[in-house]
């Protein structure tokens, strides 16, 4: 089935360098395809070495010798909120892109676009209103914080909300002062065009904004290591991360990496079962389980376990897969094929591993082309099960009983990675100190992924190095310099005077 792209769907990707769209100097390009059919649908620039290079010496000019990095916040921020107005003005263009290139449902894509507005118009706020240190010991010293921008840095992202996640590391790294070069993941290149011309609307000089695609052996390798780069903000998979940071070593970088997860949700006997239901649901099939928070693990008490899964299921073989343009579908299809095969091959592991009772394949009816997954329910799963242990990034969870709190406790813990968990209890002392206890970067209790855009982002263990969020994301992009002055007499003890 050939589908057409939406309008404005581009169709020739290009890098974007100090201003301009311009070809790979090789000449190189890879092609683009619609998750939804599998065809070919663009060519895109295939960034190397050379092309990093430009891009690097482009931002290296304007960091050193444009007026960015030295103009004043308010300045900044005027810029920083055209760019979300622009973002909003344009949110449902983008949503069609997104969903096009990404196979992310069109409702979905379109909180995306949204969200990436204003994560753009908070760092307007919040670089306006920080303020740093100063102490002063009376007669003696006065101490203060110069604030700096660091200089390019490198933002490398992946393809699972793609507009949104750059956004993400955009929107701070801008707000510093400093000068970027992305580079977007090569399953999904589309939406990142359009941060160019959202830029020049906005008046963004020409230089602090540089984009190169291509493949992450190649241009992203190039970016890690290229020596005027201090910075590498990495959002990924944990086996890229320790690659890049392996690579980071040699030049000293400053790293930001936002990992992979396998986050467990976790139902105690006395939970609202309602509450828990919709929000377990939601938290592994939107974005059709390409989520790095999904909460792909659900453990749930013995109590309710059974009501749990025949709810749980009924529920899961009712969602509606399909047509990514239409606003009813709730899961839609996985971004490429490459992936899709890694999604059904755990599927394949799963039914040894679990009790199916949902999905195990292909929706009943779906097109014989494109990338779909029926939601897919394992119950009984072993905490050793492959399963349970490893990052699956799709339409699938497991889950698994337990009796205690302790057991619920051990099992959550029980893998290598940590970066978010959910917990539903109707007692607050249990869940303020499971919460406490879990090893996760973030914690929603009875409560859905929601977070305040102020508030920590980040993993523990295999899920991350760092934080970002609100005043952590603008600590990363600069330095801080202490300034001391003494205000009395200077005592120094006098070498060499006797
Ligand atoms: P990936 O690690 O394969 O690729 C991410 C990016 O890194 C891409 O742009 C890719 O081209 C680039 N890359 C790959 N190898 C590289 C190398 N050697 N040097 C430099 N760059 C390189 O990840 P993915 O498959 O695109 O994304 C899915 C993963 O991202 C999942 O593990 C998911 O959990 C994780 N993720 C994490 C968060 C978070 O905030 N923790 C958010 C979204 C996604």
């Amino acid at each position: 089935m050939t589908q057409a792209p939406p309008a404005g769907v581009p169709t020739t990707i290009r890098h974007y360098i100090d201003g301009e769209f311009v070809d790979s100097v090789s000449g190189e390009t890879f092609d683009v395809l619609n998750p939804s059919t599998n065809e070919n649908y663009a060519t895109a620039a295939s960034g190397e070495q050379a092309d990093i290079d430009r891009a690097v010496a482009a931002a290296t000019e304007a960091f050193e010798n444009g007026p960015w990095p030295r103009m004043v916040p308010r300045a900044r921020a005027r810029v920083l909120n055209r760019i979300a107005d622009e973002v909003e003005k344009q949110d449902a263009h983008l949503a069609e892109i997104e969903s096009w290139d990404t196979g992310l449902p069109i409702t979905q894509a379109l909180g995306q676009a949204q969200r990436a507005a204003e994560n753009f118009r908070f760092f307007a706020d919040l670089i306006v209103a920080q303020h740093d240190n100063a102490f002063k010991v009376p007669g003696r010293q006065a101490n203060y914080v110069n604030r700096k921008p660091i200089g390019v840095a490198g933002l490398i992202t992946p393809w699972n909300t793609p507009f949104m996640l750059e956004s993400w590391k955009l929107a701070p790294a801008i707000a510093s002062g400093c000068t970027v070069v992305l580079k977007p993941a090569e399953f999904t290149p589309a939406s990142a065009q359009l941060w160019a011309g959202i830029f020049e609307e906005a008046g963004l000089p020409k230089g602090v904004f540089n984009l190169v695609n291509g493949f992450g052996e190649s241009a992203g390798d190039a970016l890690v290591k290229h020596p005027d780069v201090p910075l590498i903000s990495f959002t990924g998979e944990s086996r890229t991360g320790q690659i890049i940071f392996g690579n980071c070593a040699p030049n000293l970088k400053g790293m930001s990496m936002e990992l992979g997860g396998k986050s467990p949700a976790v139902v105690f006997d006395d939970a609202d079962l309602d509450a828990a239901i919709d929000s377990t649901l939601f938290g592994v099939f939107s974005l059709n389980g390409e989520r790095c928070t999904a909460g792909s693990r659900i453990l749930v008490q013995r109590g309710v376990y059974d009501e749990f899964l025949e709810r749980y299921a009924e529920r899961a073989r009712n969602i509606v897969v399909g047509d990514v343009h239409d606003p009813k579908t709730e899961v839609g299809a996985l971004v490429h094929p490459e992936h899709y095969d890694k999604v059904m091959s755990y599927v394949e592991i799963g039914k040894g591993e679990g009790r199916l009772l949902a999905g195990g394949g292909r929706p009943e009816g779906a097109p014989a082309e494109g990338n779909w997954v029926a939601p897919t329910v394992f119950a009984d799963v072993k905490p050793d099960a492959r399963i349970f242990q490893e990052e699956i990034f799709g339409p699938v969870v497991a889950i698994t009983p337990f009796d205690t709190y302790d057991e619920a406790l051990e099992l959550a813990n029980d893998t290598r990675y940590g970066l978010a968990a959910y917990v539903w209890t109707s007692n607050l002392k249990d869940g303020l100190n499971f919460a406490q206890s879990i090893e996760a970067g973030m914690v929603w209790l009875n409560s859905h992924n929601v977070r305040d855009l102020r508030s920590p982002f980040g993993g523990v263990k295999a899920s991350g190095l760092g934080h970002e969020g609100g005043y952590r994301s603008i600590d990363f992009y600069t330095d801080q310099q202490a300034v001391h002055i003494t205000l009395g007499d200077v005592h120094t003890a006098r070498f060499g005077a006797n």
